[in-house]
């Protein structure tokens, strides 16, 4: 997945041109840039690539999610359904807004499952958050139709998952709102950075005045613009976003090497039985920035985890047991441990929520994650495919 892998040349060269300029903010100083907007650019090129009408960055995914809830008017007593299995950065923007998570039940696509969704609609709903984990997608498809049904947002968290497509759209553009992480390990960089895409004109609007503490952006004096409403300050800088731009004009080729070294390791686990694969819904294309699998039970999942390390083959995981991206682990978030006092109402709305997640643990006690690398070559790869077919066959005896 990561992009930092290939940061090179040009990245280099495009940061070096904010930094000969000196300009390191995305707004103003029209006379000394001498013509570069790098946020701009980066926006107008994520836009396109994403096929939506608008794109907006800001500091971070987590920062994207949070301006995402903010601009679609999400806030005090609304819930917001995010799958058990995600990165903590999910439910952090919905309490950052003052609305509260409701976790949901993950299926077999290792993403939010439709039916348990359902269930989990109350009066107080206002979104529906799939999390398209390791590179492939919820069954949007559905989620739409429920979203549709009850008036509710989709919002797509499309941070793991960037270039992939359902339905012949781009991730993140199937739903209301998309969010995508730009952090250092993700499939493309921008050292630390993150952005929304959206075909509303108005929440486009909300969002790129409320990143930037309310201002309109209409005129060219900064001091003398307008703020309709309040805001915060997610803006994104511009030696961020100049290297983001490069790395987004690279994310085909990025993803073409990830394919190939997904493919070269998905054949080894089709010819070993009982294995299963995670379902990728119906007009799915995963960006293949993780290669997804299920093991016969728990013992043998989380010992395939550990002797594939111990083998030498790093970024193996096994997400039941880990402390940020599986709810097992989130005693922080179950006791809400927040450091300043939240909301009477919101403590009460939150302690009400289901805490078990059999489902989930079904899939996720058996589930192993290999993180597809750029970096690997030809060498690299052979001895990845034999470590994987060894470890696993033994596993599965
Ligand atoms: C990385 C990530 C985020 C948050 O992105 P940051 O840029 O690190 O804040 C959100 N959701 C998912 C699924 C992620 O993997």
């Amino acid at each position: 997945m990561p992009g930092f892998e290939r940061f090179g040349a040009a990245e280099r060269e495009s940061a070096g041109e904010v930094l000969e300029s000196g300009v390191l903010m995305r707004y103003g100083f029209d006379g000394m840039r001498k013509g570069r907007w790098m946020a701009r650019e980066m926006e107008h090129a994520l836009a396109t690539r994403m096929q939506t009408r608008h794109a907006h960055l800001v500091s971070s995914g987590t920062a994207a999610l949070t301006v995402a809830l903010a601009s679609a008017g999400v806030g005090a007593g609304d819930e917001v359904i995010v799958p058990t299995f995600t990165f903590v950065a999910s439910f952090e923007a919905v309490l950052s807004v003052g609305a509260i998570p409701v976790l949901c039940d993950v299926d077999d696509t290792l993403t939010l499952d439709p039916g348990a969704v359902k269930k989990a609609i109350t009066a107080k709903t206002r979104v529906i958050m799939p999390v398209h984990m390791c590179g492939s997608m919820a069954d949007l498809r559905t989620l739409k139709a429920i979203a549709d049904a009850h008036d509710l947002l989709l919002l797509e968290d499309a941070c793991q998952a960037i270039g992939g497509s359902y339905e012949g759209k781009p991730l993140g553009s199937y739903g209301h709102i998309g969010c995508f992480s730009f952090d250092y390990v993700k499939t493309i960089t921008c050292g630390e950075g993150g952005g929304l895409i959206t075909n509303s004109d108005e929440i486009y609007e909300r969002a790129q005045a409320y990143s930037d503490h309310g201002h309109d952006h209409i005129g060219s004096d900064r001091g003398a613009e307008g703020h309709p409403h309040l805001g915060y300050n997610y803006r994104i800088g511009e030696v961020n976003a100049a290297i983001g731009l490069v790395q987004l004009g690279r994310l085909d080729e990025f993803l073409d090497v990830q394919k190939a070294h997904y493919t070269r390791l998905r054949a080894v686990l089709e010819s070993l039985e009982g294995v299963q694969l995670r379902r990728v819904p119906e007009g799915g294309i995963e960006n293949y920035s993780f290669l997804n699998f299920f093991m016969p039970n728990e013992n043998k999942a989380r010992y395939s985890a550990k002797a594939l390390g111990e083998a030498g083959f790093d970024g193996a995981f096994y997400w039941y047991d880990n402390n940020w991206h599986y709810h097992r682990k989130w005693d922080h978030l179950k006791n809400l441990e927040s450091l300043s006092p939240l909301s009477e109402a919101l403590v009460h709305q939150f302690q009400a929520n289901p805490k078990s997640f059999k489902a989930s643990d079904h899939w996720m006690g058996r589930n192993l994650s290999v993180l597809v690398k750029l970096s690997w070559d030809e060498k690299e790869l052979q001895s990845r495919c034999r470590i994987l077919k060894e470890v696993v066959s033994a596993a599965l005896d």
